[in-house]
C-alpha cells in the first residue's frame, strides 16, 4: 500500500469532572466522551526519500463568514512542522521502527482549532493509525494508545472513538453504548482557548458542584436521553467563562433558541446544544448565525 486516507473525528464532552490536581500538574478527571460527525481528513502517501512532509488545507464547511476563514499567506493557526502533533506522531512511529522511506501527509482541517473538540489529538490519533497501516507495523490499539498518551491525554480516547468514560488524566477508558439519538448544534466563537490556560484557572478544591458522571453513564446505558440532558456538566466552564464571556453568551443564546441542553465542550470555547428535534436544530443554527456570536456552526450528531 502506498497511500491511504483516514478521517479524524471531533469529540464533545457530555460530562467533565475534575477530582484533584496531581503532583505532575495534570488533573485527575472523569469525562464522558462522545465523537461527533465533524471530521478532519488525513491522507498519507509513502515517498521514496526519507523525512516527513505535512501540508495543511482548510475546509470551508461550517464557517459563518469568509472574513474569519484562515487566508493563504497568513500565519496559520495549525502549524505544518514539528509543532503539529501529526508530525510528532509520524516521527515517533517512524523512528521507533527505523523506517527508511518518508511520508507526505495532507491534513484537511474542518474541526474548530483550539476549541475543546480534541481536533489536534484526533489528528494525532488518525496519524498513529495511518502510519501503523501504511507501513504495516502491526501495532494493536492498546500499543498505539500507550504511545499516544505521550503525545496528549486525549489521544488514547481518540484512537478508540465512540462513546466512552475516560478517567485518570483521560487515558483510562471504559467504552459505553452509543449516546441516545439526538441532534447537536456545535458553535465555536471567535476566541481561541489554550487548554493549559483553562486548567491553570481551575480551582479544583473550590468547586461548588460536580457533574453526576456515574449517573450520566447510567443514563447512556439505559438509552435515556432526558437523563443525559439533565446531567450535562463541565467543571471547566467555571474556569473558562469568566475569561471568555462569549461562551456564556453563546450558551444563553442556544437556550433561548429552544435547546434541550447546552454545554461547553472540553476546555472550550466551543459550545454544543442538544436537540431532540432535527428540524429545531437546523432552525436554531440558522438563528445562531444571525447573532454573530460564533464563527463556525455545525449541525451534527454523535457517531
Ligand atoms: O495532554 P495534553 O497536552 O492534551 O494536555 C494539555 C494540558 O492540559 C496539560 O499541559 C495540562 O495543563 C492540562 N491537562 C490537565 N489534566 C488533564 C489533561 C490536561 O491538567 N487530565
Amino acid at each position: 500500500m502506498d497511500q491511504l486516507t483516514r478521517k479524524a473525528y471531533a469529540k464533545i464532552n457530555l460530562g467533565l469532572d475534575a477530582l484533584r490536581k496531581r503532583a505532575d500538574g495534570y488533573h485527575e478527571l472523569a469525562m464522558v466522551m462522545q465523537t461527533v460527525d465533524i471530521c478532519d481528513e488525513l491522507t498519507f502517501a509513502v515517498k521514496e526519500t526519507p523525512g516527513i512532509e505535512l501540508y495543511v488545507e482548510w475546509s470551508r464547511d461550517g464557517w459563518t463568514d469568509t472574513e474569519s476563514f484562515p487566508k493563504a499567506g497568513e500565519v496559520q493557526p495549525v502549524p505544518s512542522d514539528q509543532k503539529n502533533l501529526v508530525w510528532r506522531a509520524a516521527e515517533l512511529l517512524m523512528d521507533e521502527f527505523g523506517i527508511k522511506k518518508g511520508v507526505k501527509i495532507t491534513l484537511k482541517k474542518k474541526i474548530p482549532v483550539a476549541a475543546g473538540m480534541a481536533g489536534g489529538s484526533s489528528d494525532c490519533a488518525a496519524t498513529l493509525h495511518g502510519i501503523n497501516e501504511l507501513f504495516e507495523l502491526g501495532l494493536s490499539l492498546h500499543e498505539l494508545q500507550v504511545r499516544g498518551v505521550k503525545l496528549g491525554a486525549d489521544v488514547p480516547y481518540c484512537l478508540l472513538g465512540g462513546t466512552a468514560l475516560a478517567e485518570g488524566i483521560g487515558e483510562i477508558l471504559t467504552p459505553l453504548p452509543p449516546t441516545p439519538v439526538c441532534h447537536l448544534v456545535v458553535a465555536k466563537p471567535a476566541v481561541s482557548v489554550s487548554t493549559p490556560f483553562v486548567f491553570k484557572q481551575l480551582r479544583v478544591n473550590e468547586l461548588a458542584e460536580h457533574p453526576d458522571i456515574a449517573g450520566m453513564c447510567a443514563a447512556i446505558r439505559e438509552n435515556d436521553l432526558d437523563g443525559v440532558i439533565g446531567r450535562l456538566g463541565n467543571v471547566l466552564e467555571t474556569a473558562a467563562i469568566p475569561h471568555f464571556p462569549v461562551v456564556g453568551e453563546l450558551k444563553e443564546a442556544c437556550k433561548a433558541l429552544g435547546a434541550d441542553g447546552v454545554l461547553m465542550s472540553g476546555s472550550g470555547p466551543t459550545v454544543f446544544a442538544m436537540f431532540k428535534s432535527e428540524q429545531q436544530a437546523w432552525e436554531a443554527a440558522d438563528e445562531l448565525k444571525k447573532t454573530g456570536l460564533a464563527v463556525q456552526i455545525f449541525v451534527t450528531r454523535p457517531v
